[in-house]
């Protein structure tokens, strides 16, 4: 049982790796980000790197540790994009093919091909998920089906599979582990939540062999070591979680009824439902939140595509910005977007639609539209997005949201934040540290190597920013709400 030093949280993100020491009070001690390369190789498909993202994640890892004396490292917690999907060459520990990363569209047709095959109400009962390109199987079944030498070798037992948790485990500790936490198996829809085992119908009906599946293990706990830091001293790996679920933990949703909002690529809104899965029937996921000993926490969630993407679109697309914080300003440039709406469906669309197919759209433009209102209605259509999701979560739950908790690199904008507050009518909560993500990992390794004592001591390490409370009108809210769901009627009536 260790007290002293620190925890190293590696945050594996979509779009860069970081790496994150916090100390015993939860603050950030040092920090270490770098970006790496998305691979577009046709319209809606996205590739990662699998092996950039270790060598990246290698060196962040490397340069926020050197900051320290060797040693001091207590334990490393692992948080990463979910679903993303590796399979790589147990003998060399090569990735046998691009990471197909959870945006990527690529399976859209096999998965309507399995819904008309009748599979949808029995992986929804099982994995608690709905049949969408979004999710680990059937990106792994693709390249089973596509490839016949990865087909052979996982026949073999020589291709393994894993979500980035488990690519990063098995190469940390130099290809001794192939392990996943339950929180990210949950998003491959392959493992049964009610059991927290691979299942097998799935597995037979996907045609994935076993043999190539990491095996389960609890959140909080010790996975393994890895030398790489000091040959001399290992450092226990001793905690993993999906990234959302990672932020539902490092914001202390810990009981039921609690929730959160992660304003990153996407949106994704996490609600604690205690220790029993909540099935839903109008879109939201059941998702295995964490594991501690025992104990089993689910959640309900939901999923929005694209929001800060949007911001990164504007940037890298059309050139607008130079830089995602002008946004803030531009957006603050105007009193209204008067009349233009933005459905940034660029990868389809999530909770509570489930629309593979629909695309991004600008609705209302008038010669008077400029830059600044096309900036609002993105950022608008961030909250809109949000809210789409907090209306059925709070329907199907029966329970009104009292406030949400929120995190990620778009909570920086004030104006996002307040909008937020106005078109939900629940208090915004923007906690000190919003690097939730990483601090959710670093709780869940710390509480395994007894540096945490248990969740009463991490509650107590919560520090507020800021509140933002709703400023506007019902009647406002409710206007500006019902010309959104015009525009998106639009791009959901041509599905057809
Ligand atoms: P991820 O972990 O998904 O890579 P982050 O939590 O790092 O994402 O957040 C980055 C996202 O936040 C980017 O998509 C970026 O466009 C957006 N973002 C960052 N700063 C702002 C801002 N001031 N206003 C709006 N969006 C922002």
């Amino acid at each position: 049982m260790t007290k002293s030093g620190y925890i190293l949280s590696l945050d594996q993100g979509t779009t860069s790796c970081r790496a994150i020491l916090f100390d015993r009070e939860g603050a950030i001690i040092h920090t270490a980000q770098q970006e790496f390369r998305q691979i577009f190789p046709e319209p809606g498909w996205v590739e990662h790197d699998a092996d950039e993202i270790w060598q990246v994640q290698l060196q962040v890892m490397k340069q926020v540790a050197a900051q320290v004396p060797a040693g001091s490292i207590a334990a490393i917690g692992i948080t990463n994009q979910r679903e993303t999907t590796v399979v790589w060459d147990r003998v060399t520990g090569k990735p046998l093919h691009n990471a197909i990363v959870w945006q990527c569209r690529r399976t859209s047709a096999l998965c309507h091909t399995l819904k008309e095959q009748g599979l949808e109400p029995m992986i929804k009962q099982k994995t608690g998920l709905v049949l969408d390109p979004y999710f680990s199987g059937t990106k792994l079944k693709w390249l089973l089906d596509t490839f016949p030498h990865i087909r052979e070798k996982a026949d073999k037992g020589e291709a393994l599979f894993g979500t980035i948790d488990s690519w990063l485990i098995w190469n940390l500790t130099e290809g001794k582990v192939h392990a996943t936490d339950v929180s990210n198996a949950s998003r491959t829809m392959l493992l049964n939540i009610h059991t927290l085992q691979w299942d097998e119908d799935i597995l037979v009906k996907f045609g994935i062999p076993a043999a190539m599946l990491p095996e389960v293990r609890p959140s909080s706990g010790l996975y393994g070591h890895t030398a790489l830091l000091d040959p001399q001293i290992p450092v226990p790996i001793a905690g993993a979680a999906g990234d959302q679920q990672a932020a539902l933990f490092g914001q202390g949703c810990f009981r039921e009824g609690m929730a959160k909002n992660t304003y990153g690529t996407g949106c994704f809104i996490l609600n604690n439902t205690g220790d029993k899965p909540v099935l839903s029937k109008n879109g939201l996921l059941t998702t295995v939140a964490w594991q501690i000993g025992d104990r089993v926490d689910y959640a309900l969630e939901g999923s929005v595509f694209i929001a800060g993407a949007v911001i990164q679109w504007l940037r890298d697309g059309l050139g607008l910005i130079g830089d995602a914080a002008e946004t803030e300003a531009l957006a603050r440039s105007v009193d209204d977007t008067e009349g233009v709406y933005f459905v940034p469906a660029f990868a389809g669309l999530g909770t509570p639609y489930w629309e593979p197919d629909a695309r991004g759209m600008i609705t209302g433009l008038t010669r008077a539209s400029g830059k600044a209102h096309l900036v609002r209605a993105a950022l608008e259509a961030i909250a809109y997005q949000s809210r789409d999701v907090l209306e059925v979560m709070q329907q199907e739950t029966g329970v009104r949201l009292s406030e949400l908790r929120v995190d990620g690199g778009a909570v920086r904008n004030e104006f996002l934040m307040q909008f937020q507050a106005d078109m939900m009518s629940v208090s915004v909560v923007r906690p000190k540290v919003t690097e939730s993500t990483a601090l959710g990992a670093a709780f869940l390794a710390g509480l395994a190597v007894g540096f945490w004592s248990g969740l009463s001591e991490l509650e107590q390490l919560k520090g507020l920013d800021r509140v933002f409370q709703p400023e506007q009108g019902e009647a406002y809210s409710e206007a500006k709400y019902a010309g959104w769901r015009r525009a998106l009627s639009y791009q959901l009536s041509r599905r057809e």
